[in-house]
């Protein structure tokens, strides 16, 4: 059962050890039906500084070993693991996925919160060989990692609970203190994240603080971080208006940006179709198409591109669209009317400069609320609207290719550069495509959504800076100490 009226979630942010509330509240919704389903605080700068205060006092103060810092993480990864079930429902009932993604996402939450602990243990620093360079043979030099202080973490609605743990749980395990900032749709699921980390941190005797929570609007919590001098990093994760924002005023401050994507997945003629057909509709239609690095363009060889189309729609025809809370549910409601009007109005001009629809198509009314059928495009140019801007629904445009040449060149034509697929079995294909597809990742025989949490993972170009992928954040989350030893 989904949240409502009479199991709503009303809870308050997590400042300085303290579950703490502010004059004014933001009503959460279930994106499906429409429910109030709870409601956080509407923090005001003077909180935000708070909570910065707190976690600046915390680290500080902190004398947590690595080991120490695991067994925080490895504590609260079993916390939530003990929860499974309430916060798959939460996320459900806050975000409108369908609960099979909401269980994987908080299977993931665990793990990636597991591995962050692990990780704990592994900042391993690097010993020079000072004889290296002539005149220092008796000289000894090595580096060792430190935390950066106070790490804010701000993370968008799509997947509520696992990004934030991708940022939280690397700056603890790094030593830091954190302080979270989750999405105004979507904040429960992050609420209960602290909750679980914050009950570890007293089990192990971790000084209040050293995490914290603060909801509120992006722009007020976002100022505050970037005007705050006690905030040494911050780590966003959200639209690339919004990341350019943090780019241009962050001064000195570390600075991890994952931002949009418009990615493309290439399928050769020497590939299994149906195989790739499934891959590709999931890759394009999970989370309702609300994924950074889903399927947004596919390229096909022009021959197989009839084929293809075929398969997509068989594929498609078979998801379950609906409730998501029906266990078959497959494709449920988007975000907010906002976001589903984008994509009706980007399924409109692409019709209208040509496109034709070879499924789906429909939305709204007897479909549910803001639900989106899967919709197969097909006759689509890179011009179109619905291949040129990030679309975050349930579209599939199908752009056709003659030459590998043409493949790259498209694959290539949009600002953003943060992941691609391709499916062939041709290895020199793959090697070229590797090196020639200007985006942070590019995977072989599977779809551009293609992301294991341990990963490096972050965009080039518009769709970012930095990698994320749990030693990698890790990495960006401390800083390398030289400590040198001189013998006369
Ligand atoms: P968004 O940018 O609107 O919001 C993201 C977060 O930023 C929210 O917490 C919001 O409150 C906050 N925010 C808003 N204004 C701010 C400001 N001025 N300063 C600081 N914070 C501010 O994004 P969204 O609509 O929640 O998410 C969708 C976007 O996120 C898409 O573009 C998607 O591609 C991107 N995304 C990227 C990745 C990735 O890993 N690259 C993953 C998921 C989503």
């Amino acid at each position: 059962m989904s949240l409502d009226a009479a199991n709503r979630l009303d809870k308050r942010m997590l400042i300085d050890g303290e579950w703490t509330d502010a004059d004014d509240r933001i009503a959460v919704t279930n994106p499906y039906d429409g429910t109030a389903v709870g409601s956080v605080p509407l923090a005001s700068t003077s909180l935000v500084n708070e909570a910065i205060e707190a976690a600046d006092h915390a680290h500080r103060a902190s004398t947590l070993s690595a080991y120490e810092r695991y067994e925080l993480l490895a504590a609260a990864a079993a916390e939530l693991e003990a929860r499974a079930d309430d916060v798959a429902t939460i996320i459900t009932s806050e975000q409108g996925k369908p609960i099979s993604e909401a269980r994987t996402e908080v299977d993931r939450a665990v793990q990636t919160l597991q591995l962050s602990g692990e990780e704990a243990k592994r900042m391993f620093g690097e010993y020079i060989p000072m004889d290296g360079q002539k005149g220092f043979a008796k000289d000894h030099c090595f580096t060792q990692h430190e935390p950066l202080g106070v790490v804010a973490a701000i993370t968008p609605f799509n997947f509520p609970l696992n990004l934030m743990v991708h940022k939280v749980g690397p700056a603890l395990a790094a030593g830091n203190a954190v302080v979270g900032k989750p999405a105004s749709n979507t904040p429960l699921s992050s609420i209960v994240l602290f909750e679980c980390l914050e009950a570890a941190s007293e089990d192990i005797g971790a000084p209040d603080g050293l995490v914290n929570i603060v909801t509120g609007s992006g722009s007020t919590v976002g100022d505050a971080f970037l005007d705050h001098e006690a905030v040494e990093a911050i780590s966003f994760t959200g639209s690339t208006d919004v990341g350019t924002y943090l780019a241009n005023n962050s001064g000195m401050k570390e600075l991890t940006l994952e931002l949009g994507g418009n990615d493309p997945t290439i399928v050769w003629d020497d590939t299994d179709i149906e195989q790739a057909a499934e891959q590709l509709i999931s890759g394009a239609c999970s989370n309702a198409g609300q994924v950074c690095n889903s399927v947004e363009r596919i390229l096909v060889h022009e021959d197989i591109e009839a084929e293809l189309i075929d398969a997509l729609v068989e594929a498609a025809k078979s998801l379950t669209i609906g409730d998501p809370m029906n266990e078959a549910t497959d494709v449920a409601a988007m975000i907010d009317d906002d976001q589903f009007q984008t994509v009706v109005d980007l399924l409109k001009m692409t019709i209208d400069e040509g496109a034709t629809v070879e499924c789906g198509g429909g939305y709204g009314d007897n479909l549910g609320t803001r639900v989106f059928e899967p919709t197969v495009l097909s006759g689509v140019t890179s011009e179109m609207p619905a291949a040129k801007e990030e679309v975050f629904g349930p579209l599939v445009p199908v752009i056709s290719v003659s030459d590998f040449d043409e493949a790259i060149e498209e694959a290539n034509t949009t600002n953003y550069g943060l992941e691609a697929g391709l499916f062939t079995q041709d290895i020199d294909r793959a090697k070229r495509a590797a090196d020639e597809i200007d985006a942070g990742g590019v995977n072989i025989n599977t779809v551009s959504g293609f992301r294991a949490d341990h990963m490096p993972y972050g965009g080039f170009k518009d769709s970012g800076v930095g990698k994320e992928g749990i030693k990698y954040a890790v990495d960006h989350f401390s800083r390398e100490k030289l400590v040198g030893f001189h013998r006369g």
